[in-house]
């Protein structure tokens, strides 16, 4: 048996301390290793080292990237599709994933054919905003915090070179909603980090995170930092609620056949989708109504007052911290300074 001694002579030796070089240089910290290149010279062979990894280049377009993450194929579009709608008007570009396929999102049906059919509404639903549109196939459920979902997000934002980057936070009610916050959350700082996921340009600038918005009240309430009217584009997103059909007129994995007419019967199938659109046109007006002082700090007491529906964000400490200044430059929707 090898004394303590004999053990420490061994840490000495060179053979060793090769070995134990070559242990920090992989990293094994959880999943696949990935290789990672020396930062500093050091005895590694120049030859055997992958070229450094390259900075993502900057848009020159002079237009905004925001990309949004939901945990399902709805989120996205209420959440966030009435200022995404806002942002695509003026030419910016705008992208959500939902980060699960949704497949066990109906009292009826699930499995293939769902993912299929809740994809299909999304892309619908890009078209009526002017978006990009993605879904990950990931079972619905069945998300989790896992070192490759971690870089998953964290290329899909190196890939679309955000500038800004919206999810939920992680206390919202749904798994897959609080995982997608953290996931985002943990993705936040790390896409600048040039030896994380070497395999995708990594951005020279930490986005600015953003939360939507719920009302679930621990471990903190959700607090508005911006709040974008959006009655302009209302029924942009009114249409995508009624595009998002299995969700809103089926009622989604709590709904039932007593939601859903007889599809010959056209004067109750108009009253099913004037009643689904009402709802929602009442949640979104509600938002308004909650930050209304908030709003006012954007657009002024008197325009404020007029704003019917709204949506708000709460700024993410993780990311960039925006001034106020660069704030209505993100969202360039006010027209007056305070
Ligand atoms: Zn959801």
């Amino acid at each position: 048996m090898m004394n303590l001694r004999a053990m420490f002579k061994c840490w000495l030796l060179p053979a060793c301390v090769g070995a134990l070089a070559a242990a920090c240089i992989w990293g094994t910290g959880g999943g696949q290793a990935q290789p990672r290149e020396q930062a500093t010279g050091g005895a590694a062979d120049p030859a055997a080292l992958a070229p450094l990894p390259q900075a993502a280049p900057p848009a020159e377009d002079g237009k905004l990237r925001i990309i949004v993450f939901g945990g399902h194929p709805d989120d996205c579009e209420l959440d966030a599709g009435g200022t995404a709608a806002r942002w695509a008007a003026l030419g910016h570009k705008v992208k959500f994933v939902s980060c699960t396929n949704g497949d066990i999102g109906h009292w009826r049906m699930a499995g293939g054919p769902l993912a299929l059919r809740r994809r299909t509404e999304v892309q619908r639903c890009a078209q009526i905003l002017g978006i990009e549109t993605e879904v990950l196939d990931i079972h619905d459920g069945e998300l989790m915090v896992t070192m490759e979902n971690r870089r998953t997000i964290c290329r899909l934002i190196r890939e679309w070179r955000a500038d800004v980057v919206i999810s939920h936070r992680p206390n919202d009610y749904h798994p897959d909603h609080r995982y997608t916050g953290q996931l985002v959350m943990d993705a936040a700082y790390m896409v600048t980090v040039p030896y994380f996921c070497p395999d995708t340009p990594y951005l020279t600038r930490n986005p600015v995170f953003l939360f939507s918005e719920d009302g679930f009240q621990r471990p903190n309430p959700f607090t508005a930092d911006v709040v974008v009217p959006i009655d302009e584009v209302i029924e942009r997103k009114l249409a995508c609620v009624d595009a998002l059909e299995s969700q809103f007129y089926e009622g989604g994995c709590n709904g039932g056949p007593e939601l859903v007419p007889d599809p010959s019967d056209s004067a109750a199938v108009a009253a099913r989708r004037q009643q689904v659109r009402e709802q929602f046109a009442a949640r979104f007006a509600a938002v308004a109504d909650r930050h209304r002082q908030k709003l006012a700090e954007f657009c002024g007491a008197d325009a404020a007052r007029k704003v019917r529906y709204a949506e708000a964000f709460e700024i993410c400490e993780y990311g960039r911290r925006p001034s106020d200044q660069e704030l209505r430059t993100l969202f360039p929707f006010f027209e007056r300074s305070k």
